[in-house]
């Protein structure tokens, strides 16, 4: 028997208070949209739950999506028949039919009251059709497979399948914000963990050409490739850093040029902000990871600008962030060897407590200032989607 729907429950979205509406009508789109190839599947929105209707398509195929969409909280592969117990009973006997199971528990709910079973009459009716048909226990505490029943105002969907999905907001209800995106494996979960907030990103990479590879830069469009399961459209900024990088081991003490040379990721990073809309920025900074990730370090990083910035990684342990990087499936694009901008420069002894003030003597000087506004009328942007990476491999 095949499935007619898969029934998705979008749970904390439900209890968004008056933005409720726009929340559904936003994650409605965006399954609309990611399965906008399916062209014999047909959607609808109804009484707190959304429905693919599936015309013959196998369900299966549309899982590894459906997991990916933010703002899901799970979904089911239901049969839907007319309201008549009749029917009902006619139908599970040919789903019985199809599964193995030696335990299970009848689970109805009657949201439509005129229908003339209470759900413990349609527990009872639909048990004993069960058990008069196959060799098997009624288990209510501990069951093998349990059968939920709804009988709603348009007819009676019935599953015994549960898939969590990822949770959170719809990607689109939260703005967007400037994803700093290096080679490496936090940044990649940085941004998964902003659009599961809802929010759309926009990702910036600093290259040290010739010092950083193309192969590197390869690396950076692969991940971005990556995330485009979550959001379709998402806009690069690739920023030529070489220059800026040179003057700063020029100028400033090896101990000091890391926190320098964030300082001006930052910097840069707040003006391609503001030039694209983007309402904050986002690293993949952890606490205490590295010398320029301790709070001080941070503090006098954060310094240079007044932009929010989210570090949504920020209290992860590394094997959080891993699992959540094999999960959306960047964490081997991560691990291949490549040259980051910051690697290649790294200092033996990095303060790990820099002093603002020493920091602002390094910095003057030398003109940044003049560095950072070459820098930005060079910016090269590409904006990468699936569908890109779909011809590249004809
Ligand atoms: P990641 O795995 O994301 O590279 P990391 O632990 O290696 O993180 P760092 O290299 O210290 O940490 O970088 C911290 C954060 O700074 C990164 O998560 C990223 O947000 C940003 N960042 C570092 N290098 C770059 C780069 N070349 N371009 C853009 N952002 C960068
Ligand atoms: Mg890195």
């Amino acid at each position: 028997m095949n499935y007619d729907y898969i029934m998705i429950r979008y749970g904390e979205i439900g209890t968004k208070g008056k933005n409720k509406k726009d929340f559904i009508n936003c994650l409605y789109n965006n399954i609309k949209n990611a399965f906008k190839q399916y062209k014999q599947l047909t959607f609808s929105n109804k009484y707190d739950r959304l429905y693919i209707e599936l015309n013959g398509c196998d369900y299966r195929e549309l899982y590894p999506t459906l997991e990916m969409i933010s703002g899901i909280s799970s979904f089911s592969p239901v049969y839907f028949v007319e309201k008549d117990i009749e029917v009902l009973k006619e139908t599970f006997k040919k789903i019985i039919r199809e599964i193995d199971f030696k335990s299970f528990k009848v689970d109805a709910r009657r949201a439509d009251k005129n229908f003339p079973l209470e759900s413990m009459k349609i527990n009872t009716e639909i048990a004993g059709v069960i058990l008069k048909n196959k060799k098997v226990n009624v288990d209510v505490h501990n069951p093998e497979i349990k059968f939920s029943i709804e009988v709603r105002n348009e007819g009676i969907y019935i599953y015994h399948e549960k898939h969590l999905g990822i949770g959170g907001y719809p990607l689109g209800v939260g703005g967007k914000a400037l994803v700093l995106l290096s080679g490496g494996i936090d940044s990649p979960v940085a941004c998964f963990e902003m659009m599961k907030r809802g929010v759309t990103i926009e990702c910036i990479h600093f290259a040290s050409f010739p010092y950083t590879s193309k192969a590197s830069e390869e690396k950076v469009l692969d991940l971005v490739h990556k995330l485009n399961v979550l959001q379709t459209n998402i806009k690069l900024h690739i920023i030529p850093f070489t220059k800026l990088q040179e003057a700063i081991y020029e100028h400033v003490d090896e101990s000091y040029a890391i926190t320098i040379m964030r300082r001006m990721m930052y910097r840069i990073s707040e003006l391609v902000a503001k030039r694209n809309n983007c309402l904050a920025l986002v690293t993949g900074e952890s606490i205490g990871q590295v010398a320029s990730q301790t709070l001080n370090s941070m503090q006098v990083i954060n310094e240079v600008t007044n932009m929010v910035v989210l570090r949504p990684l920020a209290c992860f342990d590394k094997l959080e962030i891993i699992d959540i990087a094999k999960k959306i499936d960047t964490y081997d694009i991560s691990i291949k060897p490549f040259e980051d901008c910051c690697t290649i420069f790294t200092p033996k002894n990095p303060v790990t407590k820099p002093r603002l003030e020493t920091v602002i003597n390094f910095e003057n000087k030398f003109n940044y200032q003049e560095l950072i506004d070459e820098i930005m009328g060079k910016i090269e942007t590409i904006t990468i989607n699936n569908k890109e990476k779909e011809n590249e491999y004809l």
